[in-house]
């Protein structure tokens, strides 16, 4: 079988997209290369004195509506393809949402569940050291992704401000409060597919109250966004990890469930309430009104698509549907509200945090919320009216809105020279 590359993804998904919109080749050819990509080697001493050394990447994809910007992951299956992917969907992202930002997106190829806290810590601070001629509050804006945290970030901004000489707090976002991180950003991205999946309901005409929802991942963006369903009255009724699921028609007892998850348990181990435990291929082929995908990319492919069946997907993670099984859902007639869109409430946020930064000043978390809300359901409603217009799916609408602005910001600005 062919390996799945995600950036072959995005190229299709672009291709597509430009074809919808008749947009002249001139107009998008280059955003189908990344700008710049750096591969770094991070050599780490480990508590037991021996050295070990760990594979990194800082991908900048776009910088032509303005800074790049993008997450850290810390996982032990990234490569290459993977972060070009990533960097390149958070410049549709950002462009979808009408952030002042490109896309960028690092890594580094590590488990970070084997180290200690040390470790961790000499491992991010050389690993930013590396990236540092790239990153900086006006070139590249990293912030939390998969396994890295405001913990991580902290560190990251004080050695880039020990290099520098000088505390330069919008280098990253996500920060911990205490150092210039926003109020109400390590809950953004939940809120925001909490938000659209209320709105895709709404749109829809269905009922919010006891509508049922699968959840794939209790991280930063599935924990959240399960809560905050959960506090509007929707039934969570599946939850996974990467361990495996657990079931309960009923609904879960989230708050159980996510003070487990905060307490270092695997929902395999989970028995605190009467649960059936699942695979996470049974919760993405759960009878529900909702599926949000919020662990990894990759996840719904062709064999599940078939499977699948939820009335509509809202995507918390990036990238977890493959092009393949976006024909199968659309011929389904599932719905399926794309990435781009679906987790912007992070980056939004992130743009909030930034923008306190280079101003030095705070917002209260209700001002964050709510201007959240107001650009996310914009950016809803903007995509909602392209896709009726051209009689698209949500994700063609997301990128023709995204590659409108994309195309307009490289006409104005010309090719250099
Ligand atoms: P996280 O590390 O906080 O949580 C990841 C969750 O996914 C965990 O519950 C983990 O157990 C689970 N998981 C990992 N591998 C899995 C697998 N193979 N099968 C099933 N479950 C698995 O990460 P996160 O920040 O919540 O990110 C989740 C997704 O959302 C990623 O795709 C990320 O790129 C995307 N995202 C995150 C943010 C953000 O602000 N954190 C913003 C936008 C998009």
């Amino acid at each position: 079988m062919k390996k799945y590359n995600p950036y072959n993804n995005v190229l299709e998904t672009i291709e597509a997209a430009a074809a919808m919109l008749k947009l002249p080749k001139n107009d998008y050819e280059a955003l189908k290369y990344p700008e710049r990509e750096l591969k770094v080697a991070i050599p780490v001493e480990m508590d037991n004195g021996d050295v070990k050394v760990f594979e990194g990447y800082r991908v900048q994809h776009s910088s032509t509506r303005g800074p790049c910007k993008g997450g850290i992951r810390f996982h032990p299956d990234v490569e290459i393809e993977e972060v070009k992917a990533l960097a390149a969907w958070m410049t549709f992202k950002c462009a979808v949402v009408n952030l002042p930002f490109g896309g960028a997106k690092g890594a580094v190829n590590v488990e970070p569940k084997k180290l200690s806290r040390a470790e961790l810590r000499r491992l991010t601070r050389r690993y930013t050291a590396m990236i540092l001629p790239l990153i900086g509050p006006e070139k590249d804006i990293p912030a939390p992704d998969i396994n890295t945290n405001a913990d991580i970030m902290g560190w990251i901004m004080d050695t880039y401000s020990m290099l520098k000489g000088y505390s330069v707090s919008g280098v990253v976002t996500g920060k911990p409060i205490g150092i210039g991180g926003s109020l109400g950003r390590s809950t953004a991205t939940g809120r925001g597919v909490m938000l659209i999946t209320s709105e895709i309901l709404h749109r829809l005409g269905f009922p919010v109250l006891d509508t049922t929802v699968a959840i794939q991942g209790v991280g930063k963006v599935g924990g959240v966004a399960a809560s905050l369903l959960a506090k509007k009255g929707m039934k969570v009724v599946a939850l996974s990890d990467v361990s495996g699921g657990i079931y309960k028609a009923e609904g879960l007892n989230i708050i159980k469930v996510v003070e487990f998850i905060k307490d270092g348990g695997h929902l395999i181990d989970y028995n605190i309430e009467k649960v059936q435990h699942i695979t996470n291929k049974e919760l993405l082929t759960l009878k529900v009104d909702v599926l949000i995908p919020a662990a990894m990319e990759n996840q719904i492919n062709k064999e599940i698509a078939n499977n699948v069946k939820a009335k509509i997907i809202v995507e918390g993670a990036n990238g977890p549907t493959t092009t393949e099984a976006d024909e199968i859902l659309a011929t389904k007639n599932i719905i399926v509200v794309p990435d781009i869109l679906a987790n912007s409430g992070g980056v939004i946020v992130s743009y909030f945090e930034w923008v306190q930064n280079i101003q030095s000043l705070t917002w209260d978390e209700d001002e964050v919320n709510k201007t959240l809300e107001k650009i996310i359901i914009r950016a809803f409603n903007e995509v909602w009216q392209k896709t009726n217009k051209h009689k698209a799916t949500l994700r063609m609408g997301a990128y023709m809105v995204a590659l409108e602005r994309l195309g307009e910001a490289k006409r104005i600005r010309g090719i250099f020279p």
